[in-house]
């Protein structure tokens, strides 16, 4: 029998979302957070480049120019009231962070710096505006550290180094959960009136990918399994620039800051496809330009990477020859010492992963698969809804990557997700709480823990035919290769067949590690189960999707088609088959229109 703690919310996961969630939720509440990581190693300490919103600390800003941004960003399928409240309260947030000692980058007159990002633009003029608040290129690293503090500050309870198995559903309303505690493999019943899931996004069933070893669809996977729909899994942001082969980001900070793409003839080649914000184009326009030209022979040396050119120099000429200027007017120029000021962490990526130093030498980069885009359904109160109807699970609550409120749509802006974790992680936490002083405490059943119980022990009693690590190699390249930057029927039908097979293998897989302690090829194995029930989802949504918006490029319909497909999809994975439905999206003020680049 397991151990049982009771809290009136719990908060599963300790990345931006979590704390933040965690920190509002425990000002009504007794709250705890579990974190299979220690808090400060969750992914959101990864994120580089910044958070947005219209402070306007340099120009001209506003609020209205942020939503259009993010609903043209997201190719209309994003929710218009959801962005919009977003982008209203992204200032607030973003003060709010500054108010608990969140050391951004100044301006010369002492308020918060900002730099450019992909899509954020002055709506009058078209051209790029700095939106993005930072901190050089660890943005998400002080966001983790200011709100772990704070948290601590706050007195927040934390289960660090517990992994959440089992979500406890009773009489139709959140219970709790049931997690491992993987210093002692023990496992505990935690019995909540309310639960958050704030567990990240599910990268790593890509074969090349920024993402952390841990993204692998927790949270999302166990709402499947009980039955939830997930909402818009087809869509998948690749990032253009992750390090060739290792998949390691190089921020659109750098691009920001002026570094340039260039092909392997020499070109700088992002003007043929987006002749107004070039480099700066969105994620989505820019990978496919990537492997546009690595598909016309145009990639270095005829392999599939291309140059990110941050030298000085290189910089300058181009900065002269946009006619950028600086916010005085006076032209636009930068030194080595300034790249190495600004971007200090890619600098130092390259030089200790690929014995490249930038100011001198050109990167060498590929896209990498970045964010998850679909997820957990929420309303923009954080509360898990679970139909077209927008019908609320009681006491259950998602927020940041694992969740789809949906803000980002087809599509996210660089600097969304951070602002995401900030706004919606806070109004989780406080629904949370305001749901868990009204709410009765469901009885939960002796055997609580029995469906965690009977998943690890298949892990341990399989037959042993199989080997997990085979399958992940196996499904992770079939997914970045076929379920990728470009799809077509054929290879997504393989792949979702390819994949099937996959889950057929891992019923025959046993763990050899027969420990308590620290078992992590146990866990690794179970995390395995979830990427696989992910992957299956991700590509029927895919295969289903019969257009071409934002993230999601079909090869066999090229366009996007708002007759028939400007719809939100919901997918549901019961008895190992994917049923799909359809729920609408929010337009309130913008009118879908065709993107011009
Ligand atoms: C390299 C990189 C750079 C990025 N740069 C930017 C940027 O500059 N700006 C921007 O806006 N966005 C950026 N992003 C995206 C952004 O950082 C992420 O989307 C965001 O940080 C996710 O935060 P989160 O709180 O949802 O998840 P995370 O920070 O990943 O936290 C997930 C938490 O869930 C826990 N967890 C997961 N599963 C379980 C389980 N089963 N049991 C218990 N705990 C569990 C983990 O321990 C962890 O604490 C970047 C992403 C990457 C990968």
């Amino acid at each position: 029998m397991a151990k049982v703690h009771q809290f009136d919310v719990i908060v599963v996961g300790a990345g931006g979302a979590g704390l933040m969630a965690g920190l509002y939720a425990s000002r009504g509440a007794k709250t705890a957070v579990i974190s299979k990581l220690y808090p400060t190693r969750s992914h959101t300490g990864a994120a580089q480049g910044g958070i947005s919103a219209a402070l306007g600390n340099y120009e001209e800003d506003k609020p209205e120019w942020h939503t259009y941004d993010t609903v043209k960003g997201s190719d209309y399928l994003g929710d218009q009231d959801a962005i919009e409240f977003m982008c209203n309260e992204a200032i607030e947030a973003v003060l709010e962070l500054e108010h608990m000692g969140l050391p951004f980058d100044r301006t010369p007159q002492g308020k918060i710096s900002q730099r450019p990002f992909g899509g954020h633009t002055n709506n009058e003029t078209g051209k790029p505006v700095r939106r993005a608040a930072h901190a050089a290129d660890r943005t998400g690293h002080m966001i983790l550290q200011t709100l772990y503090q704070q948290c601590l500050k706050n007195k927040v309870n934390f289960f660090d180094e517990y992994q959440v198995l089992d979500f406890l559903i009773v009489n139709g309303r959140a219970a709790g959960v049931v997690a491992i505690e993987l210093a002692t493999g023990e496992l505990h019943t935690f019995h909540a009136k309310a639960v958050i899931f704030a567990t990240g996004g599910h990268g790593r069933i890509f074969e090349v990918t920024s993402n952390a070893y841990v993204y692998t669809g927790d949270g999302a996977a166990i709402l499947l399994r009980h039955g939830l729909p997930l909402e818009d899994m087809e869509f998948f942001q690749f990032h253009p620039t992750g390090i060739y082969k290792l998949g390691i980001l190089i921020t659109e900070g750098v691009r920001g800051e002026g570094g340039v793409l260039i092909n392997g003839k020499g070109e700088r080649f992002m003007p043929k496809y987006a002749p107004t914000v070039k480099d700066l184009a969105s994620r989505d326009v820019v990978s496919r330009a990537i492997y546009t030209e690595i598909r016309a022979g145009n990639g270095v040396d005829g392999k599939n990477y291309v140059w990110l050119d941050a030298r000085p120099e290189t910089i300058n000429k181009f900065a002269a020859l946009d006619g950028r200027l600086n916010p005085d007017g006076t032209p636009y120029t930068i030194t080595g010492e300034q790249v190495l000021q600004k971007l200090p962490d890619i600098i130092d990526f390259c030089r200790v992963y690929l014995g490249v130093d930038p100011i001198t030498q050109m990167m060498p980069i590929q896209p990498t698969a970045h964010y998850t885009m679909g997820g957990i359904p929420t309303n923009k109160f954080g509360e898990v809804v679970i139909d077209d109807r927008n019908t609320v699970f009681p006491g259950l609550y998602a927020a940041g990557e694992c969740a789809c409120v949906s803000v980002h749509g087809a599509n996210r802006l660089g600097t969304n997700s951070l602002l995401d974790l900030v706004v919606f992680g806070k109004h989780a936490g406080l629904k949370a709480a305001e749901y868990a002083k009204n709410a009765d405490w469901q009885n939960l059943p002796g055997d609580a823990d029995a469906g965690a119980r009977s998943a690890l022990d298949a892990l341990r009693n399989g037959s042993g035919k199989e080997n997990a690590f085979d399958i992940t190699v196996e499904m992770k390249k079939v997914m970045f290769e076929d379920v990728g930057i470009y799809r077509n029927e054929k290879g997504m039908r393989a792949a979702i067949e390819k994949v099937r097979e996959l889950k057929e293998r891992f019923k025959h897989v046993r763990v050899a590690d027969t420990g308590r302690i620290f078992n992590t090829e146990l866990l690794n194995a179970w995390e395995l189960g979830n990427m696989l029930e992910i992957a299956e989802v991700v590509a029927e949504c895919a295969l289903n999707r019969q257009e071409s918006r934002g993230g999601h490029s079909r090869e066999d319909f090229p366009e996007r088609d708002d007759e028939n497909w400007l719809k939100h999809t919901l997918a549901w994975h019961t008895g190992g088959k994917t049923r799909v439905e359809y729920k609408p999206v929010t337009i309130t003020k913008y009118q879908p229109k065709k993107r011009v680049y």
